[in-house]
């Protein structure tokens, strides 16, 4: 009889995405009916400066049952609530965008239909005032979410700022221990099928051949697979999101973690400020037409929050993806897939994405292309979603501030995110993506952080008692700072789940 279960697995590269990978499969799948084998080059390394990310990743380490106390101690992990911009905005004004709902129920519509109305009439509360984790954040104070309750402290999300490399480690172990082969050598060469241009085998520069069914490329920037040997192509979007370059330092820690990310506007780009356990890890992602590398280093090694831990490490990248993620026996998982820059701690939930979808369609050997098709569609779909998210905060900048900025005003931007901005101006509503990963909370806060006001609002809230209102808007406030100060510090918070104080 024809063999129909596929029976190796072969994962090319072992970064955040290869072992995030193997990590999931080899919890998934049965070792004595499929092996998984992982090959990765200490000659190439990996990309490792994934450090911050969104609340998904603990649904996913909660799938592989990894232990929370275990996870922070071993990967040095900080939480986060969200990300806070500087000088993004109008007039350099700072905003953050946190992971959770600003303001409560007041009554049908949503809360900031309320809070435009109050704004109409001048009030001067801000949206950021109403929302629980940006209070907590400004006040570096952090609990749990209460995910059973309707409490003000269910209101929020959390994710972690963590070192990816001592995450691709744990995971390493984790796999390893369930099975997974793990074998170091530099890919040479990729052997097809002739007939159907499938991928039989891997060879290694010393000549061992490693033959699999299915192939996942996690080989990073390099695509191996499915660009170098499959030739999918490559869909540039550089021209929306112009950022081609990063440097990154890590520096000593500086007082207490924060329990954000930062985002620091500059003259071709942002920096990033990550606060671990251990240290701070730091970036500048910049335009390399708008400013030399060495300018780029410069702006980066003065905005240290504290002195420099190692020497500074340069990347390149484009920004987009292929036209495929799956073609034939091959997926391609993060960076292989395609890249958006970092701006809001994207790749490593794009990564989870892949996986699930991969583990939900798994092949057989038939390779039926509704299942690649199916792969194709929603991977593709969830990267525009967050293109588009990402390149509004471009456009949506001070021109004033420098060239690279007005470039980014004055780009002609997506169809889709045209729609989605001419809808908000005119109605204060958003087209509400059934699911993926921004929905209105995380729109909202890019809108009003930086400035862009809708001209209209539902005209409902309009015929309501502005006093009555106010006093909704106020108590709410009120409860809101009385709710942060009963929390512990983000740091006792660590501390109590780290050391049991
Ligand atoms: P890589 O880390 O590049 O791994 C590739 C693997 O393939 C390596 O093991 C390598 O040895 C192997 N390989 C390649 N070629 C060969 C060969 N010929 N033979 C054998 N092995 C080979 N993501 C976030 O979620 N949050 C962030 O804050 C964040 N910040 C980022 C900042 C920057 C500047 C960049 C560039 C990326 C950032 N990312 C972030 C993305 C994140 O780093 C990646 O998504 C993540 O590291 C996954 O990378 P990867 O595993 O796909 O590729």
């Amino acid at each position: 009889m024809q063999q129909k279960s596929i029976r190796q697995i072969v994962i090319v590269g072992g970064g955040t995405a290869g072992w995030m990978t193997a990590a999931a499969l080899s919890n998934f799948i049965d070792p004595k009916h499929c092996q998984i084998t992982l090959v990765e080059s200490e000659q190439i390394g990996t990309v490792g400066v994934g450090e911050a990310t969104i609340p998904h990743i603990r649904v996913f380490n909660q799938m592989l049952g990894i232990d929370e106390k275990d996870f922070l101690t071993q990967t040095q992990a900080t939480f986060k609530l969200g990300i806070k911009f500087c000088g993004w905005g109008d007039q350099g004004q700072d905003y953050f965008h946190p992971f959770g709902a600003h303001g409560f129920e007041i009554d049908k519509l949503p809360f900031h239909q309320y809070w435009l109305h109050a704004r109409n009439q001048g009030d001067t509360s801000a949206l950021d005032d109403y929302s629980f984790s940006i209070t907590a954040a400004k006040n570096n104070k952090f609990c749990f979410p209460d995910e059973s309750s309707n409490s003000i402290y269910s209101s929020f999300s959390y994710a972690y700022h963590l070192d990816a490399n001592l995450y691709a480690q744990y995971l390493r172990t984790y796999s390893e221990q369930r099975g997974v082969k793990r074998v170091t050598g530099l890919i040479a060469e990729v052997a097809k099928n002739a007939t159907d241009g499938f991928v039989t085998s891997v060879i290694l520069n010393d000549g061992q051949q490693i033959k699999g069914d299915l192939f996942i490329d996690c080989s990073g920037f390099r695509s191996l697979l499915i660009n170098k040997a499959l030739n999918v192509s490559f869909e540039d979007w550089s021209h929306w999101l112009p950022c081609n370059s990063a440097i990154a330092v890590p520096c000593e820690t500086e007082g207490e973690p924060l329990a954000y990310t930062q985002s620091i506007a500059h003259d071709a780009g942002w920096q990033w400020q990550i606060p671990l356990q251990h240290r701070i890890g730091n970036g500048h992602v910049f335009c390399s037409e708008f400013m030399t590398k060495e300018q780029a280093q410069d702006i980066l090694l003065n905005n240290l929050p504290a002195a420099p831990m190692a020497e500074p490490k340069q990347l390149h990248f484009k920004t987009g993806m292929h036209e495929k993620s799956w073609s034939k026996n091959c997926v391609a998982i993060g960076l292989s897939s395609g890249f958006l820059e970092p701006l809001e701690s994207t790749s490593i939930y794009l990564i989870q994405l892949g996986i699930y979808k991969l583990m939900e369609l798994l092949p057989d050997m038939h390779f039926s292309s509704v299942d690649e098709d199916e792969f194709n569609r929603v991977v593709k779909d969830e990267y525009l979603k967050v293109r588009d998210f990402l390149i509004l905060h471009y456009k949506l900048s001070d021109p004033n501030k420098s060239p690279f900025w007005r470039y980014c005003h004055d780009m002609p931007i997506p169809d889709s995110l045209e729609q989605r901005m001419a809808l908000f101006k005119e109605t204060g509503y958003f087209s509400e993506y059934s699911a993926g990963l921004f929905l209105t909370p995380s729109w909202l806060s890019v809108f009003i952080g930086q400035g862009y006001f809708p001209d209209n609002i539902d005209p409902r809230v309009e015929t309501l008692n502005f006093d009555a209102v106010s006093k909704q808007l106020q108590n709410m406030r009120h409860y809101l700072q009385q709710s942060v100060d009963a929390i512990p510090t983000h740091k006792n918070a660590l501390n109590a789940l780290l050391k049991g104080q």
